[in-house]
């Protein structure tokens, strides 16, 4: 075995679901779920709809999973809840001998979005000042800087809020480009950050809707990958051969320089996943 396979085997991986609507979707989920098992990751994550809106059907999933022996973090956030109605979640979650928490702001659906927001540094600490160390907390980082920051140092500011509060790791946005990660990693390292930060990574599988999300969320796509996956036109399979090549050389490229390992984003979808880790050499 050479120091590179070795060092391979060592990177955490982990895998993002949002939860189906359907009992067809939650079917399919589940082989989707075990298909990935193979590829032993650290754990599973279940998103939590903006403002709240998934509370049940994250929770009742997240609580299945754990029950069946697969790892899996729901998402939180504060929404529009109060502290006992997210202490009593979190309490839930406990008890079904889950571990991890991803802990965020959120964002709230339009029409609700008069709350007060709770920014995720209160949700961590609400968290260990309620459960102490039985969770392993997961906030999120942007590599692209958050849509609504001020600036770039207010963000890595309050990214560092967020492990003051006793984050113990992040998984970031998506983000298409190498460079504003090492940026990004290097200014959270100047600002005293040293706790592992995992890139979050999207399969391309629709150029329209990629940048439709991608414009909301921040991330940019660069113009020479947008331009390339556009020219392939209506021949779907012959883009996403290119976009599979592409994510792959990417990821390549963070882990050589570092990136602990990879968080994916599946879109509930095997295949466009599976073949950036195969085509990485991580399948074992
Ligand atoms: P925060 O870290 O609270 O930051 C929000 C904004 O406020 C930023 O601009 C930040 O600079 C600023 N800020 C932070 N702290 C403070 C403070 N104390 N005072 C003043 N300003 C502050 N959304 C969902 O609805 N459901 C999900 O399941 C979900 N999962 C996600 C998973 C990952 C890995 C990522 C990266 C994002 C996810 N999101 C999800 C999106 C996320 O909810 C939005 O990006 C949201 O707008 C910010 O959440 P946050 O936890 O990063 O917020």
């Amino acid at each position: 075995m050479t120091d590179n396979e070795s060092s391979e085997q060592n990177l955490r991986i982990s895998f993002e679901f949002f939860p189906p609507r359907t009992d067809e979707g939650k079917k399919k989920l589940i082989n989707i779920r075990n298909e990935y098992a193979k590829f032993s990751p650290e754990f599973y994550s279940m998103t939590y709809g903006a403002g709240g809106t998934t509370r049940t059907n994250t929770k009742d999933l997240v609580v299945e999973y754990n029950n069946a022996g697969f790892s899996t973090a729901p998402h939180l956030s504060f929404g529009g809840d109060n502290n006992d109605v997210i202490a009593g979640l979190i309490e839930e979650y406990k008890a079904a001998n889950v571990d991890r928490i991803v802990a965020l702001r959120g964002d709230m659906p339009s029409g609700l979005g008069s709350s007060k927001m709770v920014y995720a540094n209160e949700l961590v600490a609400f968290v260990r000042e309620r459960f102490g160390d039985h969770f392993h907390i997961e906030v999120a980082a942007y590599p692209e800087i958050h849509p609504e920051s001020k600036s770039y140092t207010t963000d890595i500011n309050y990214l560092k809020g967020k492990f003051d509060a006793g984050a113990d790791s992040a998984l970031t946005q998506y983000f298409f480009n190498p460079d504003a990660y090492f940026y990004f990693m290097q200014r959270c390292q100047d600002a005293g950050i040293d706790k592992p930060i995992y890139p979050g990574i999207m399969p391309i599988l629709n150029i329209k809707s990629l940048t439709r999300f991608s414009d909301a969320c921040g991330a940019e796509i660069p113009r020479w990958l947008r331009k390339a996956l556009e020219a392939y036109g209506d021949d779907q399979e012959s883009m996403r051969a290119f976009a599979a090549d592409a994510v792959t050389e990417f990821c390549e490229l963070l882990l050589d320089n570092g990136a602990p390992g990879l968080h994916f984003y599946t879109m509930n979808q095997l295949q466009p996943v599976k073949t950036i880790i195969d085509n990485l050499g991580l399948n074992k």
